[in-house]
């Protein structure tokens, strides 16, 4: 027996007051993008409490589908009749426990129509008797191996035994916008599918720096961001000539400063762009303690010569952590193709942990790095990554 009917629950933005319409709205319209192949096959019904999506013909990947959209709390895959009349109810009970498999068996039924006849625990005692008679199942009211959850509504009766975790979050773009620090490594790609997953709308800025790096590195960054358009449809990609200014940090850094200049470089750069852009905020993959850069006293420095907020969404996690999350969202092979990071190809031998503030001010003194950055902002290249299948 086939579901016909799927209920998506939002979960934690239903606890958002005025503003939920238009977060039911965007998780609506992730779902119709998602489904998009096959809009003639489902009907959707929105209501206050959930969102319905009524099967016509059956949808390959469905499951897969549903629990890659950020905001959905929940689904379950459900039988829906238009009479729930006791016998109907029981009938249908009969089929679904024909199909389950294991011993146990618990029924939690919920009458949300008032008007209907019977209370819960009688709807409980009920289908529980007609199992029991007529089947081998037990009832385990503490763990059972199938719950059948019964839900009786205005337009008919819901039921169901499979509910299926969705991906949490709020939905795509309904929390706010940001420019994220996109390098070719492992962090940066999960940052961002983090963000995208809590309703961030991502921007990302590379920093490239030819004849160093190799072009390879955008064609890896599109390849990841091509995996991300899964959560966010439409991805800007903005590459920064980046060359120059490196260069020249190298030329007149002390020992175990470049990348802490660098760095701050970066973060004088994208603020620029998130200004322009009307960006409120900035991303990294930033994991506190992960490498030199990212000590805490390291990101006091760096973070000091911007006023942007900066979201760091990997900031408490293991590397290992970070790795299981990119193999699940398919950027980590990408990620691991060997290629010259201008992290790497500059790296200093032994980089400081404690940058001194006045150590920084003292290199960005010896040189006017300013019209260096207008260049970089001047000839910016940029990308439009979008969902293809
Ligand atoms: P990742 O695995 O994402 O490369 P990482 O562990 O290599 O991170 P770092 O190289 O210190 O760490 O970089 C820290 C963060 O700085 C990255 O997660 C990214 O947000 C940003 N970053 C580093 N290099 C670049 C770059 N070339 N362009 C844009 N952002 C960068
Ligand atoms: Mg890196």
């Amino acid at each position: 027996m086939k579901y016909n009917v799927v209920i998506v629950r939002f979960g934690e933005m239903s606890t958002k007051g005025k503003n939920k319409k238009d977060f039911v709205a965007k998780l609506a319209r992730s779902i119709r993008i998602a489904l998009r192949e096959n809009e003639d096959d489902y009907k959707m019904v929105i209501r206050h409490d959930h969102i319905y999506l009524y099967i016509i013909n059956e949808i390959s990947n469905l499951e897969k589908c549903l629990a890659e959209i950020s905001g959905m709390y929940s689904f379950s895959l459900a039988y829906k009749i238009e009479d729930p009349d006791l016998d109907n109810l029981k009938e249908l009970a009969l089929k679904v426990f024909a199909e389950e498999n294991g011993k146990t068996f618990k029924i939690r039924a919920r009458r949300i129509d008032k008007s209907y006849p019977y209370i819960s625990d009688e709807i409980n005692r009920e289908i529980a008797t007609v199992i029991l008679k007529n089947t081998p199942w037990r009832v385990d009211v503490h763990e059972p191996d199938v719950i059948l959850d019964i839900e009786i509504r205005e337009d008919g009766a819901y039921v169901f035994t499979k509910t299926l975790k969705g991906m949490g979050g709020y939905p795509t773009g309904s929390i706010g916008r940001c420019l994220m620090m996109l390098s070719g490594g492992i962090d940066s790609p999960v940052a961002t599918y983090l963000l995208m997953r809590r309703g961030v709308e991502v921007t990302c800025i590379h920093f490239a720096a030819p004849p160093y790096t190799n072009s390879g590195v955008i064609d890896k960054l599109e390849d990841i961001l091509k995996k991300l358009t899964k959560y966010q449809p439409k991805i800007r990609l903005f590459i920064v000539p980046f060359t120059k200014i490196q260069e020249k940090i190298y030329e007149i850094s002390s020992e175990g400063y470049p990348i802490t200049i660098m760095r701050r470089m970066m973060y004088r750069i994208a603020s620029r762009l998130a200004e322009r852009l009307n960006l409120p905020c900035l991303a990294t993959g930033e994991s506190v303690g992960q490498v030199a850069s990212q000590t805490i006293d390291s990101l006091n420095v760096i973070n000091s010569v911007t006023n942007l907020p900066v979201l760091r969404p990997l900031c408490t996690y293991d590397k290992v952590d970070i790795i299981k999350i990119s193999e699940k969202i398919e950027t980590y092979e990408i990620s691991i193709r060997p290629y010259e990071d201008c992290c790497t190809i500059f790296a200093p031998v032994r980089p400081k942990t404690s940058p001194h503030f006045d150590e920084c001010l003292r290199i960005e003194d010896q040189f006017d790095f300013a019209p260096l950055i207008d260049e970089c902002l001047d000839n910016l290249e940029v990308k439009y990554i979008k969902f293809e299948n």
